[in-house]
């Protein structure tokens, strides 16, 4: 089995700064480090990282190779990445002394993707291969209703959240996957309670306190409790999550497992600074001790 990522790839600058810039401030800063980030590369190498076959199906700018090796040093495969004219994805992260932060994020390549390019991809896939999906990038309706058609599993994570994609989305989604607040935010958008949300499964991260699965088909719910942890780095702790999630279902896991096995996953995340580079892989897991 597999898990085809559909998913957006960033270059994220980090600045550190005295304080975050007010309207009208030049501000030097202290400090300035480039490395590789967005919501799809975090879960293709956290899924990759978990052992599962990971394609991630994207595109950057021409200009940055060094993001296709990097992602492929991960253990993710890069055969679906398009090379395009323009710009890779990017952020501007601020932060300032206290930790506080700022982000400007420009989609670049993320957007506009190609649609023929995209469908040919997940016509690599398999029934039964997992496609994951966010939304950082536009043309997730397509990608979705393809592979559900194929009869994938469609894993859909509604981060950044739109009430707008959501509704494009969901008819072609087996789980969907958010955390508290995305799951308040569609709940008070929609009028509706988790259980009447027309998809078969329902995930929600709730931070400190682990997380929570529904069948909307059968009415079945599990709660796993997170380890506890002392955090220093919540960054990519829903990717980490999710991207152990489709692995372990796509190497055999019941979801209970799964759930098990990504909330290890992302507590020992939290306990490292960084994204992809300090989400841990299978091995790290297996020996972390709470
Ligand atoms: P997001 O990062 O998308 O906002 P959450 O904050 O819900 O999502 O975190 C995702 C998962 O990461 C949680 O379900 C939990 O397993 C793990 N996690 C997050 N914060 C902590 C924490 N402080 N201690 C242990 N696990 C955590």
């Amino acid at each position: 089995m597999a898990v085809y990522n559909f998913g957006s790839v960033n270059i994220d600058h980090v600045y550190t700064l005295p304080h975050l810039p007010a309207p009208g401030e030049t501000l030097g800063a202290t400090s300035h480090t480039v490395g590789l980030g967005g919501k799809g590369v975090n879960q293709s190498v956290a899924a990759a990282k978990a052992g599962s076959q990971v394609w991630h199906i994207g595109a950057i700018g021409v200009r940055d190779g060094w993001v296709r090796e990097r992602m492929e040093g991960y253990g993710v495969d890069c055969t679906c990445l398009r090379e395009v004219a323009g710009d890779t994805g990017h952020a501007m992260i601020c932060v300032d002394a206290a930790g506080e932060n700022s982000i400007v994020i420009a989609a670049g390549a993320n957007v506009n993707q190609d649609r023929d390019f995209v469908l040919s991809a997940i016509g690599r896939a398999g029934a039964g291969d997992t496609l994951l999906l966010q939304n950082e990038t536009d043309l997730q309706p397509d990608a979705a209703a393809a592979a559900l058609a194929k009869g994938m599993r469609v894993i859909y994570s509604a981060a950044p959240f739109s009430v707008g994609a959501v509704r494009a989305v969901l008819p072609h989604v087996t789980m969907l996957v958010m955390n508290a607040v995305e799951a308040e935010q569609l709940c008070t958008a929609t009028g509706m309670d988790l259980d009447r949300i027309p998809v078969p499964e329902v995930l929600v991260t709730l931070g400190a306190k682990g997380a929570m699965w529904r069948s909307n088909r059968t009415g079945e719910e599990i709660e796993v409790a997170a380890p506890r942890v002392t955090p220093v780095d919540t960054t990519a702790a829903g990717d980490t999550f999710i991207g152990y999630v489709a692995a372990g279902l796509d190497l055999g896991m019941p979801i209970r497992a799964a759930m098990e096995w990504a909330g290890r996953a992302a507590a020992l995340k939290v306990t490292r600074h960084g994204t992809a580079d300090a989400i841990p892989s299978a091995a790290d897991v297996r020996d972390f001790r709470v």
